[in-house]
């Protein structure tokens, strides 16, 4: 459902403009910018997937998952997610959650490779496939951008996009209202873009192995704290962030642990834009 307040600014999902109503003066015109990244991030999400007739899927698999880590064998560390559509359909992805450029020539058709062994594993019957879907985006614009008076850039375009996940939805649309009253948010926003980009170097400087224990220890974590980290405001993701680093330093520590420790404590080696 719209908001209210966007209802008030007219046709907006069909045109690039929206109308203000005539008791707002042209002082009070807001051009929202949803348009992609004008600078993207050098790192982006990929993914190779196909949509299945729900009879593809064994009775025992058709329940929807998010994350599924375990390993396939492939150049890269994959995750697979299955969802359904809604209309007896089912979208099934293999997803590398973040890689920087430039990409492998061939990186779908390998994505494609390993969907179809880890569907085989599964026993789902990627043959009766009804279409096919390639993902490829960047995670979001280098920086928050500073926008000239009367613009605002919204979504993807203004870093809502998480670039640990590559999700934007849920935060766009709890920004809406905020963004039609023009509320500055511009340096809560940098921030929590700051902490988000920590994360994704992270992530970017661990090798397989670490990359797994990584997320074994995340969503570990106290509920509170995935989901701070994950759609939280500054407080909730730099608690989150806090919280993970002193369960790292708590357990017992091995040569991977230290690894990951080591590389969240100095904010993940590799920085895309510096
Ligand atoms: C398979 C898949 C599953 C996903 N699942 C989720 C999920 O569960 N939850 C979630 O939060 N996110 C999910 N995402 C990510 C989500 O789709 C993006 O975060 C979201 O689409 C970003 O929305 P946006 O409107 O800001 O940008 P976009 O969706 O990228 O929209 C940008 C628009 O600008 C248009 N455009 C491009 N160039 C120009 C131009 N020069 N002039 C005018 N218009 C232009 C494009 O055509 C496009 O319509 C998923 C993505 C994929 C691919």
């Amino acid at each position: 459902m719209l908001s209210p307040k966007l209802r008030n600014f007219g046709a907006f999902p069909t045109t690039r403009t929206a109308t203000c109503p005539s008791e707002l003066s042209a002082a009070d015109t807001l051009i929202i910018d949803t348009r992609p990244p004008q600078h993207p991030l050098p790192v982006r999400q990929v993914a190779s997937g196909i949509i299945l007739p729900e009879d593809a899927l064994p009775p025992q698999e058709r329940f929807a998952v998010l994350m599924d880590f375990r390993p396939i064998p492939g150049p890269t560390p994959t995750f697979h997610y299955r969802i359904p559509l809604g209309d007896g359909t089912w979208l099934l992805e293999e997803t590398i959650l973040a890689i920087p450029e430039p990409l492998p020539i061939d990186l779908h058709q390998q994505l494609t490779d390993m969907l179809h062994t880890r569907l085989q594993r599964l026993g789902i019957d990627s043959a009766k496939a009804i279409a096919t879907d390639q993902v490829n985006f960047p995670l979001g614009p280098t920086h928050i951008p500073t926008d000239p008076p009367g613009t605002l850039s919204f979504g993807a375009r203004g870093g809502y996009l998480h670039p640990a996940t590559g999700y934007s939805i849920g935060m766009s649309l709890a920004a809406i209202d905020r963004t039609l009253d023009a509320t500055p948010q511009n340096v809560h926003l940098k921030l929590l873009h700051f902490l988000r980009r920590c994360g994704l170097d992270v992530l970017l400087s661990l090798n397989p192995t670490p990359f797994r224990v990584f997320f074994d220890t995340f969503f570990d974590l106290p509920e509170r704290h995935i989901f701070g980290y994950l759609h939280g405001n500054v407080a909730a993701t730099t608690a989150s962030m806090l919280r993970f680093i002193t369960k790292l330093a708590a357990q017992p520590r091995n040569r991977i642990k230290r690894e990951i420790l080591y590389t969240t404590l100095s904010l993940g080696a590799y920085s895309p834009c510096t």
